[in-house]
């Protein structure tokens, strides 16, 4: 463990908040880890990080937050989602994937409504901020309706509607996404909190003329590209009958690989196309639960990282997972791709926490997340390092990986508000959102087919 020298200037200065902790593990360039530490936040922003002693010394806050037996990390980012799919959640396991999309699925999401979707963003968000996630990204239907209960919740996001070429609840016809998504790009962007994203479904879902058209959209706006991609072997082999290219070639053959790229799930992946999404700088969502639950395999992430590749960890959503506990993915990834490759190097602790906090901050375009330094947004939780599970304190970075879950995050911040501590949630009336869901859950029972 080291520590580092206070970067706070002398004499002492107010700000909004203090939060002190025995541990805090801040994901900075050295990743320095700070014993007995201090975090001042002002405006949102983090304004001083170091020992207890030296912060106290310098900053002085209305309020300040003793976490004692604790540990501060950056707050989780969650790459691959779809919110509102909690509402599916333990509703039809153990199918292959495209079994559980044509014949569970999409004919319930085909019925959805906005209330429907605002309900399942609201229950993700109340579980992202209970299990230590403060920014995700999502590829959804009436994302309207998600961006609302984001708003709502005070989380941080990256959302687009899904395009698709097949008609949805949200638009009748394939054309009509483009109106949507421009609208919700005028209504959103400049949020503090929410970024548009344009977000493919995927090359069989998506056609080449719609693909380049989302890409190029996301260009003009500044914004990520995002898509399914190479999820399962019956996908690589339809796009070679469609297209004559695997899909990783598919998208490089269109111009759609670059640093603006997100490319979910990367499952059915050879050494050429590892080589082309390294080239280009696109990122990897990993996401190995979902592709674990789904039969579809494992992205070869060790080769991945090997290559260079930006890796990032995502949950996909609920209904493929069942989870929506980053700490949950963090463990998959270091564990599974050591007994795949029989190499424990293969995905380190170190790794996989990058992977859910800097590297995905880098792979959603917000790359002053994911650490806790100077200047970054206050995005910060906190793990119950009281917990006997987590005792004792030799490596916070082994416990958060190996031995943590999201049921002892015991505080979740985002741009310095508290959004849940000790059981409560701020910006959530836990009770009411759960009477609501059940309600869900009885319409979602009623559209079965
Ligand atoms: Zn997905």
């Amino acid at each position: 463990m080291t520590t580092h020298a206070t970067d706070t200037p002398p004499g002492s200065r107010d700000c909004d908040l203090l939060v002190t902790a025995r541990l805090l593990v801040t994901q900075d360039e050295a990743r320095t880890v700070v014993a007995d530490a201090a975090v001042a936040v002002k405006d949102g922003l983090i304004a001083a990080i170091g020992p207890q002693a030296d912060i106290e010394a310098a900053w002085s806050a209305e309020t300040t937050v003793a976490l004692g037996q604790s540990c501060l990390l950056p707050g989780l980012i969650n790459t691959h989602g779809h919110a509102a799919m909690t509402i599916f959640r333990g509703l039809e396991d153990d199918l292959p994937l495209m079994d559980w999309l044509t014949k569970h699925i999409f004919p319930v999401e085909r019925q959805l409504t906005r209330e429907v979707v605002y309900l399942g963003s609201l229950l993700a968000a109340a579980e992202m901020i209970r299990t230590g996630t403060t920014c995700f990204t999502d590829m959804y239907l009436f994302e309207e309706d998600t961006a609302r209960a984001v708003d709502a919740a005070g989380l941080r996001a990256v959302l687009g509607d899904g395009i698709f070429c097949v008609p949805q609840c949200a638009y009748a016809k394939p054309d009509e996404v483009w109106p949507i998504l421009e609208n919700f790009a005028a209504a959103w962007t400049g949020h503090p909190r929410i970024r548009p994203g344009y977000m493919a479904h995927s090359v069989y879902l998506t056609p080449p003329d719609m693909l380049v058209r989302a890409y190029e959209t996301a260009c003009r706006q500044e914004a990520i590209f995002s898509l399914h991609l190479a999820e399962t072997r019956t996908e690589t082999r339809d796009c070679l009958r469609d297209y004559g290219r695997r899909p990783a070639a598919h998208l490089a053959a269109l111009g759609l690989l670059s640093p603006r790229s997100l490319l979910v799930h990367c499952v059915d992946t050879d050494e050429n196309d590892l080589a082309l999404i390294a080239a280009a700088g696109a990122h990897v969502s990993h996401c190995p639960k979902s592709n674990l639950k789904l039969a579809s395999g494992l992205a070869p992430v060790a080769a991945m990282r090997a290559a260079g590749i930006n890796v990032a960890l995502g949950t996909d959503g609920a209904a493929s997972n069942n989870s929506l506990d980053m700490f949950s993915e963090m463990g998959f990834a270091a564990l599974l791709h050591k007994g795949v490759t029989l190499d424990p190097l293969a995905v380190p602790a170190q790794a996989a926490l990058d992977m859910a906090t800097g590297n995905a901050a880098r792979a959603i375009g917000w790359p002053e997340l994911g650490a806790l330094a100077v200047g970054r947004p206050a995005d910060l939780i906190a793990l119950d390092m009281a917990e006997p599970g987590l005792q004792p304190f030799y490596n916070p970075v082994s416990q958060a990986v190996y031995a943590a879950c999201g049921a002892q995050v015991r505080l979740t911040m985002v741009g310095g508000k508290i959004l849940y501590r000790d059981g409560r949630f701020a910006t959530i009336d836990r009770s009411s959102l759960l009477r609501e869901i059940e309600g869900v859950a009885a319409w979602v029972r009623a559209r079965l087919v």
